[in-house]
């Protein structure tokens, strides 16, 4: 919960260009990883322990708390690097750690390191709320439970005062957008039957994304079951229920995506600063409801759904693989310089091509992310429409862009 008492909002951040989206668009907290015992161990983009003091002070810069997830399963020989992660955790300021095996709990809480507890643990009643009380001051429910049981775990911590170590009141985490896995949170060994590849040591291949046939063993026939991927669940969405994810109780909002890139933080963490700003201000309406949905379909999705939070019992499948975003953002080339004065960025471009009237997206681990429209443009000191590849071109833009920058082209999806 921030302390102004609002619901708070935590951002996934797989590198230093999500951490910035995430820091830009209204995030109250970021979760990240760190190159070992990390749930994203596949990701392109972890961070390393000697990261932790620039993310620390970048985030309490801007009053954003840093959460460092470390949930794996943990076997004897991780113990040291394990240990290790803690220690410079407590030493770089990170705020908590994310954990799920109890070596993890134990020796954060023996260190004085706050612990949050993990979705990995399924936790989906109050008596293991007050079990875990002892280490943890905020929890991650199950995936699975609905709003009705959450309000229940909610309630039940005023009730009982279950307090964690700081002395306060325990705070439910829920999952509020973002990718779900079709097994139980935490409880999928598809990936480790098939490649040996350990889900739950951050390594998952992904196989329920793919299509899969069902064949009757005894007469050999097969079946497509209506066109699904019968094991990719569609994204969850609750910006449409939002207010009711508030009324339950729920004190952290967590959003999924450490994999993903840092325009879809940007756009994802926006929306649900404008939904969460708007239920407390009294404006969170229908209408724009409709727009923050318009806008969340831009960025990498499955299609929507509520989960089960509604009640829902089954689940709801995708018809496609990959991404149904409305958009996409095509490569054309890096940052060269920032003429600060009259505000005007060079660029070279790499690939295809730039024209007057574009829409471009420019990413940078310090620039983050940022959208705008090219009005005019210079090709060697001369006006021009066009930038074509292995040329340089300046271009009137607002926001500083840096040598470390990328430019892409955001053009509709096909
Ligand atoms: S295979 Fe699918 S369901 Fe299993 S852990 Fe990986 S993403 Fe989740």
């Amino acid at each position: 919960m921030t302390e102004s008492g609002r619901i708070e909002l935590m951002a996934p951040a797989g590198g230093w260009e999500a951490l910035q989206a995430a820091l830009d668009n209204g995030a109250d907290s970021v979760y990240f990883g760190v190159d070992q015992l990390n749930m994203r161990a596949r990701a392109t983009m972890n961070f390393t322990l000697g990261d932790l003091e620039e993310i620390a002070q970048r985030c309490s810069d801007k009053g954003v708390r840093t959460y460092l997830t470390l949930n794996t399963i943990i076997y004897d020989h991780d113990l040291s690097v394990l240990k290790r992660v803690i220690d410079a955790v407590q030493e770089s300021g990170i705020t908590a750690i994310i954990a799920a095996d109890q070596a993890a709990i134990n020796y954060a809480h023996s260190r004085g390191v706050e612990v949050h507890i993990s979705t990995q643990l399924n936790i989906t009643n109050v008596e293991t709320i007050k079990f875990y009380s002892h280490f943890a001051d905020v929890m991650v429910l199950s995936r699975e439970l609905s709003l009705r049981q959450i309000r229940h775990i909610c309630d039940s911590v005023k009730k009982d005062q279950i307090t964690g170590p700081s002395g306060d009141l325990i705070e439910i985490e829920v999952f509020g957008h973002g990718a779900l896995c079709m097994a139980v949170s935490g409880k999928c060994y598809l990936s480790l039957h098939t490649t040996n590849s350990s889900a739950n040591r951050g390594a998952c291949v992904q196989n329920c994304r793919r299509k899969y046939k069902v064949i009757d063993l005894e007469d050999g026939h097969e079946l497509e079951i209506d066109n699904e991927y019968i094991m990719s669940p569609k994204d969850l969405c609750t910006i449409d229920f939002l207010d009711q994810l508030i009324d339950s109780g729920t004190k952290v909002l967590k959003v999924e995506g450490r994999g993903k890139a840092p325009e879809y933080v940007a756009t994802v963490i926006k929306a649900y600063r404008e939904a969460i700003d708007a239920y407390y201000e009294g404006n969170y309406t229908k209408e724009r409801v409709e727009e923050w949905m318009t806008q969340l379909r831009t960025v990498y999705n499955r299609d929507f759904w509520g989960g089960y939070l509604l009640g829902q019992k089954l689940g709801e499948w995708t018809d496609s693989s990959g991404s149904k975003a409305v958009q996409k953002k095509v490569f054309l080339g890096r940052g060269v310089h920032y003429y600060k004065k009259p505000q005007i960025a060079e660029f070279k471009i790499e690939a295809q091509k730039l024209q007057v009237g574009d829409r471009i997206l420019v990413t940078g681990p310090t620039t983050g992310v940022f959208e705008s429209v090219v009005t005019e443009m210079m090709v060697d000191d001369q006006k021009s429409d066009i930038a074509k590849r292995g040329q340089s071109c300046t271009i009137p833009l607002e926001n500083i862009i840096r040598s470390s920058d990328k430019l892409y082209k955001i053009v509709d999806a096909e």
